[in-house]
């Protein structure tokens, strides 16, 4: 076995679940959401995290950033300093915006595709926070100052990025974000040992996954899944995650 890879034995998977579920995760985690599109994020009423939320796991208020500007046309945006196309976020309904839900031990979070990428292993350490605070840019971005003075005040200020790609807002990257780390808390998925052997959990991408029937369209089940011997099942998906991460993302494994 390759010695910078970890042992995906059961044991190890089940060591891993228990993990996950026993660390200082907060009873409940409080997420609060900065868009002037507030209706975009009626997606978070349906499936797992629309279950989670009703069951009070995950607390979710989305703030429309307009309710916080002064002007007759409740404007938002500016032409950037120094020229240039597109317009930038103004930062006085930010400041206003985030002195209304920011706390000392916020974590705060602007999507954007100059930031760090984001990864399963920040997915985690989110889940464990007691509060975020997601602010959505639109047009340019947001004016940098924001970011800079949130820094000062809370807990942690994180730049990330869900892709090298660019989006129209900020929006769609902060679903992304909380779908990874809302299944991550503890509850949210029924099953923990579901979220143990996954893609990215141990630096692997998933062995291949068949159910019913055995023989569909004349393509079989590999007969290794069908025999119940669960040493012979754990070795073949091992295998399975080496073999495609290797094919498909070489760079996990320090290839390529
Ligand atoms: N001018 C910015 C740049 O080149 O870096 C792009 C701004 S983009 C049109 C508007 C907003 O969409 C960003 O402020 C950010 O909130 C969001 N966004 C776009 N692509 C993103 C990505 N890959 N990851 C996270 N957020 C993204």
């Amino acid at each position: 076995m390759d010695e910078r890879l970890p042992d995906a034995s059961e044991a190890t998977c089940q060591r891993r679940a228990r993990t996950l579920c026993e660390s200082h995760y907060a009873e409940s985690v409080r997420i609060d959401i900065v868009t002037i599109f507030p209706e975009f994020f009626s997606v978070l009423d349906v499936s797992l995290l629309g279950t989670a939320r009703k069951s009070g796991l995950i607390d979710v208020a989305v703030h429309d950033l307009r309710d916080f500007t002064h002007d007759r046309h409740r404007t938002v945006d500016d032409t950037p300093s120094g020229g240039g196309a597109g317009m930038v976020m103004r930062p006085e309904p930010w400041g206003d915006a985030l002195d209304a839900i920011l706390t000392e031990q916020s974590t705060v979070i602007f999507p954007t595709p100059a930031g760090s990428l984001f990864v399963q292993k920040q997915a985690r350490e989110l889940a464990g926070r007691e509060h975020l605070i997601f602010c959505c840019g639109r047009y340019e971005g947001i004016d940098q100052r924001v970011i800079d003075y949130t820094r000062t005040r809370a807990a942690e200020v994180l730049e990330l990025s869900i892709g090298d790609y660019v989006l129209n807002g900020g929006e769609v990257a902060v679903v992304a974000v909380i779908e990874a780390v809302g299944r991550l808390i503890p509850g949210v998925v029924g099953n923990p040992d579901s979220l143990v052997e996954e893609s990215h959990e141990d630096g692997l991408l998933e062995y291949p996954s068949y159910t019913k029937p055995a023989e569909w369209r004349g393509l079989e089940t590999p007969a290794v899944l069908l025999g119940g011997n669960h040493a012979a099942i754990a070795a073949w998906r091992r295998e399975q995650q080496l073999e495609r991460t290797r094919r498909v993302r070489p760079e996990l494994l320090g290839e390529g």
